[in-house]
């Protein structure tokens, strides 16, 4: 899926968190809820991924001019 990429997918958070911010193009993907806690007091964590990934999710951003 060449075109597909996270910095256009609909789950793509460009808002940083869990660390992402420490890399440039990372954001956080939000198709699932964050389950993997390092501890059952901690809070749950978003996956963080760049803004050249993708997956099988991918799920094109739409906008106004589309
Ligand atoms: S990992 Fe998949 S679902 Fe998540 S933002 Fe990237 S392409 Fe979208």
């Amino acid at each position: 899926m060449a075109s597909a990429h996270c910095e256009s997918c609909k789950f793509f958070d460009e808002h940083k968190g869990n660390g992402a911010s420490a890399q440039g193009d990372a954001g956080l993907c939000r198709f699932n809820p964050p389950v993997s806690q390092p501890a059952p007091e901690s809070k749950g964590l978003w996956p963080v991924v760049t803004a050249n990934d993708w997956c099988g999710h991918f799920t094109a951003e739409m906008t106004a001019a589309e």
